[in-house]
């Protein structure tokens, strides 16, 4: 699934074409991906502007003209494909908004899990009022975190997952961090010192400034708009790299399950 660097990857290059662009019209040719009314959605967001495309968490969020905001969660396999108006449809398109320059967007997804929805009020949605910490918050502080996590004993790697603690991480990336700072993913949450989670905000925002430079992590399904990939798999430490030997220390790299996750680790280097 995609995590923080693949989102913003995907806002950025958004936010170049898209804001000033009119939505003409809009087709929803699989209901389930629209959340709530899908007549509604076509028709509010029928001749709206497209404001501005920005992230929260791993939430797309397209503000129009309308104050209306298109919340978008790609889930497994969602992805943008822009193309000519014209051009025959593609058998994994879901909703197609006609914009004008007979161009159309495409929300394209495989396996159905992406949702989009329109809401008045990103307070009142459910999965973004309750994001966490974006992990470029200057709020998100070691004494922060240690006293958000006081009294979860969960390893901390599934702690990172929990997005209404810092909300953007997912399974490889959590692992790529655990790695570069050095700790065993397995330590419960509340028994890190300050210390350590200070080294935990340093080395998450050093990895994710390191992958959104490459525009993300394609492993699997997760492309940039129009099919693009990221490169950041080139750079992966110890996530998908069991058996292998660590680049720091030679000991081979460990894959263990945790809440029926996989996570990625070196026993070497991480303690
Ligand atoms: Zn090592």
């Amino acid at each position: 699934m995609p995590e923080l660097p693949e989102i913003q990857t995907i806002v950025n290059e958004l936010e170049r074409v898209l804001p000033g662009k009119r939505i003409k019209s809009c087709r929803v040719l699989r209901d389930k991906m629209v959340q709530g009314d899908q007549h509604r959605f076509r028709q509010q967001v029928k001749n709206k502007n497209i404001r501005k495309i920005e992230r929260r968490g791993k939430y797309i969020v397209i503000t129009l003209s309308s104050s209306q905001m298109i919340i978008v969660h790609l889930r497994m396999t969602g992805k943008f494909i822009f193309q000519p108006l014209k051009s025959p449809a593609q058998k994994h398109d879901r909703v197609v908004f006609e914009l004008q320059n007979q161009q159309k967007l495409i929300f394209s997804d495989v396996r159905c899990f992406g949702t989009l929805e329109l809401v008045n009020d990103i307070n009142k949605h459910n999965g973004l009022s309750q994001l966490g910490f974006d992990p470029w918050s200057r709020q998100l502080t070691a004494g922060i975190l240690q006293k958000k996590l006081e009294n979860r004993q969960i390893p901390i790697k599934t702690a990172l997952l929990d997005q209404k603690l810092i909300a953007g991480l997912g399974n490889i990336y959590a692992s790529e961090i655990l790695f570069d700072a050095g700790i065993h993913p397995d330590i419960p949450a509340n028994q890190l010192k300050h210390e350590k989670l200070a080294s935990i905000i340093r080395s998450m925002r050093k990895i994710l400034r390191l992958a959104l430079k490459y525009n993300g992590t394609s492993i699997s399904d997760y492309r940039r708009i129009d099919e693009k990939q990221g490169m950041f798999q080139n750079f992966l430490k110890v996530y998908g790299k069991a058996d292998q030997k660590c680049i720091n220390c030679s000991s081979s790299i460990m894959k263990i399950t945790q809440n029926q996750r996989s996570t990625f680790l070196c026993p070497g280097c991480q303690k």
